[in-house]
């Protein structure tokens, strides 16, 4: 292991067991038909004293390999949980994706796990999505068991990052999915690339389907939101909407977002 990697990875436990430096940025999804707000994203982020802030996929990926990700994956889950309560009591209405490393699902007892946090913390299981990129060793069809698990307990499942991995939607239909996550390469070139809008037409037709719900990640423009409403994607989450956000900045953001939906989705003036 590479000197810094190892020195980042100590960092990492000593963050974990003190639980400090970590906090967790939250991104919504917006539902595509009236900007009503579906879902938040809880995204981690650690800024290392000395090291400055630490991109999660210069982290993520090292904890995954030395043994730190059940303990970062719970560590998310308690805090993310604990917000999505605090939101509750502030009446917003949302419910909450984490992102989860394959890793964490080859453990049976899991789905356990999280309904026990979830009843702890007084959030319906219904209210939870999961998302999963698959990794570059694990087709995500071997997580089959613990997937289902999570089904029958009412937890929502997404593909993160969809069509970067190994599954088409012909071997997704085989495993318990809600919904699909079509990656930001898909969405970058809209409007000027028709293949790209052929590809995002054909996974929503497919995901609709197979009762699966799309949304397109990294939208940053109006022409990019405008496309992809016009193709069918059910939610849309980027940059144009929301940054990742502090906790206290969602509420506001909320209030903000329900005037600004109006402007983004007004058709382009008639230049005549
Ligand atoms: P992801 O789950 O696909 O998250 C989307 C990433 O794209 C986030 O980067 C987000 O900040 C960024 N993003 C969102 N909207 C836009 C946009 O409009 N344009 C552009 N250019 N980027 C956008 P971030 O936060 O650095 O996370 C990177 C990846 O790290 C995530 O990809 C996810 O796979 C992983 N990750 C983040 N948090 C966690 C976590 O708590 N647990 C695990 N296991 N993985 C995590
Ligand atoms: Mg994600
Ligand atoms: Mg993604
Ligand atoms: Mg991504």
């Amino acid at each position: 292991m590479k000197a810094r990697d190892r020195r980042l990875l100590d960092e990492l436990e000593r963050a974990l067991a003190r639980g400090s430096g970590l906090r967790l940025a939250y991104q919504p999804k917006v539902a595509t038909d009236d900007g009503r707000l579906v879902r938040v994203e809880a995204l981690v982020r650690w800024t290392h004293k000395e090291l400055g802030p630490v991109p999660p996929t210069a982290f993520v990926p090292l904890a995954e390999e030395h043994g730190l990700i059940d303990q970062l994956t719970q560590w998310v889950l308690r805090t993310g949980l604990r917000q999505w309560r605090e939101w509750q009591r502030e009446g917003l209405e949302t419910s909450l994706a984490v992102n989860i490393s394959a890793v964490s699902l080859e453990h049976l007892d899991f789905p356990d796990l999280v309904e026990r946090l979830c009843r702890a913390l007084g959030m319906p299981t219904d209210r939870l999505v999961l998302e999963l990129t698959e990794g570059a060793t694990q087709p995500l069809i071997k997580l089959m068991d613990t997937l289902t698990r999570f089904r029958i307990k009412g937890v929502g499942l997404a593909v993160d990052d969809f069509g970067t991995g190994y599954s088409g939607l012909i071997q997704l239909r085989r495993l318990p999915f809600t919904e699909i996550k079509i990656d930001r390469q898909f969405v970058t070139d809209l409007p000027h690339s028709r293949d790209d809008a052929v590809i995002v037409r054909s996974v929503v037709e497919l995901a609709h389907g197979l009762g699966l719900q799309v949304t397109a990640e990294g939208v940053e423009t109006v022409e990019q939101l405008a496309i992809l409403r016009r193709l069918g994607c059910d939610l849309v989450q980027g940059y144009l909407l929301a940054q990742p956000l502090e906790a206290k900045e969602l509420v506001p953001w909320a209030s903000r977002h329900k005037r600004r939906w109006k402007l983004l989705v007004r058709p382009p003036e008639d230049p005549h």
